[in-house]
């Protein structure tokens, strides 16, 4: 996620130390590191070999900066030529005790788009740079100030949308991933060190018996991984929201729903049946649950071939949803319509709404769980009754402890997930190959593919840490 948006290379991306080494870098970059809104105060912020230079360059006060110790602030003034642009404090970081790991300094200045703005441009007219998105983070990974999960993080903080899935970047950033997946990783490094060391030297190491404790060990890290792995579907619902449908037939109130969510007039509301022939996708937060909402064509047995399209793709929507919302009109007898959505949906995640609860009703709670066992809740779209009661129920649906916030791990990058789910099928296959009789050499191959995998999430690779590891293990007796 974050290197699609970079648009880092792969070397880059594998994270490699060498490459990191080859990618030193050496110009100084600048940027205004604050939302552009009138606000108390702007930052903007010089990182690179020169940031002290430039920043002596513009500044006026009582000393000059370059000849000040790391992690002071200092009182003054912006200067651009004889012109001063506004007051300021700058806070000088040496590197590597800085974010990026360089040389930083940062200039608070008064808040306002257009003095922090003409600060920047001072900046980049004395020697430095303009920052790419991210090139701040970016620098502190390839000065190993963090490891790419963390990396990652830093930008997932950025992007919350709602406060679990803040909590959950903000323990990312931390270092839990890196301290699982380093576990994990120490672990097989220690049996694929192990067996080359026995096949080196026969003599003294024996491998009789191995493959049952490797097998033990391989079932564990197995079950760990998987549990991660799943914990990528809830990361996801907490980072993106929970992917939520709203099905119903036609007139049912299904837009005006969306519109009492949202709080807008989004969706079209209108009397003639058919009207939403798209889908139209909202991202909303109920009790700090977000939910991607997404209204969808009325279902209903229909000869319009446009129309027919929207009910297709509703049906699929719904299919892939994590939560339907089931709309029905209690004004109007149930139909073939809604029997045949009951059965699409008998499996899932569904609420159901008796809309237009401000009309005479003709259908009844008893009515629908005939054929729908599922929460329901009585509501009118139009009059914004009921919509608290659904927001209860979606929050217990998810939080009533089912997902556990505070010292679990959860992945929530897709990227992170694809190399857990290669580790996991290289671990499979060491054990299929264990299980099969293979020579062991055929084990190290798969272990090494998934200590590589789970590498690639923490941007860390193989190559020098095996050879040592081996031979301060393992190579006794020469
Ligand atoms: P959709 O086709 O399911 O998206 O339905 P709409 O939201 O377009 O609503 C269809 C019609 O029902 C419109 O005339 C709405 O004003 C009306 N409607 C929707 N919800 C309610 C409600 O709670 N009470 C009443 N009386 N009318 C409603």
């Amino acid at each position: 996620m974050f290197f699609e948006q970079e648009n880092i290379s792969s070397a880059e991306y594998a994270g490699t130390r060498e490459g990191a080494d080859m990618m030193k870098v050496t110009e100084t970059i600048a940027a205004i590191s604050t939302a552009m809104s009138d606000s108390g105060i702007g930052i903007v912020r010089i990182s690179g070999p020169d940031a002290f230079e430039i920043a002596d360059r513009i500044y006026k006060g009582k000393k000059t900066l370059s000849s000040q110790p790391s992690h002071t602030v200092h009182y003054g003034w912006i200067k651009d030529g004889e012109n001063t642009i506004d007051e300021v404090l700058v806070m000088l970081m040496r590197g590597p005790h800085s974010y990026t790991g360089e040389d930083t300094v940062e200039i608070d200045c008064h808040g306002g788009i257009f003095v922090v703005r003409k600060i920047l441009e001072t900046v980049l007219k004395n020697g430095a740079r303009a920052a790419e998105p991210g090139e701040f983070t970016k620098r502190a990974f390839l000065n190993g100030r963090m490891d790419l999960s963390q990396a990652e993080a830093v930008i997932d903080v950025i992007h919350s949308k709602n406060e679990y899935a803040l909590k959950n970047s903000v323990s990312q950033l931390k270092g839990s991933v890196q301290r699982k997946i380093s576990a994990m990783r120490e672990e097989i490094l220690y049996h694929t060190a192990y067996i080359e060391s026995a096949l080196d030297d026969p003599e003294h190491i024996s491998l009789d018996g191995y493959g049952d404790t490797l097998v033990e060990k391989v079932e564990e890290l197995l079950k760990e991984l998987k549990k991660l792995i799943d914990t990528a579907d809830n990361g996801r619902m907490m980072q993106e929201g929970i992917r939520t449908v709203i099905v119903g037939k036609p007139n049912a109130g299904k837009s005006s729903l969306l519109n009492a969510l949202v709080g807008e007039e989004r969706a079209i509301v209108t009397e003639i049946e058919g009207t939403t022939r798209d889908i139209l996708e909202e991202h909303i937060q109920l009790n700090g649950v977000s939910l991607n909402i997404m209204d969808t064509a009325g279902i209903r047995k229909t000869e319009d071939v446009v129309e027919k399209i929207g009910v297709d793709r509703a049906k699929n929507q719904a299919e892939d949803a994590d939560l339907i919302i089931f709309v029905v009109d209690s004004s109007r007898n149930l139909d073939e319509n809604d029997f045949e959505i009951m059965e699409m949906i008998q499996d899932k995640n569904v609420i159901v709404l008796l809309n237009k609860s401000d009309l005479e009703t003709k259908v009844t709670k008893e009515m629908i769980q005939e054929h729908l066992d599922k929460p329901m809740i009585e509501i009118s779209a139009k009059e914004e009754e009921g919509i608290y009661e659904l927001e209860q129920t979606v929050k217990e649906m998810f939080f009533r402890g089912e997902i556990a916030f505070n010292d679990e791990v959860y992945i929530t990058n897709v990227r992170q997930k694809e190399a857990l789910e290669q580790a996991f099928t290289s671990l499979k296959q060491v054990k299929r190959s264990i299980e099969d009789g293979m020579p062991e050499d055929f084990y190290t191959i798969d272990l090494m593919d998934a200590y590589e995998a789970l590498g690639s999430i923490t941007g860390e690779t193989i190559g020098e840490d095996l050879v040592n590891e081996i031979f301060s293990k393992f190579c006794m007796g020469k």
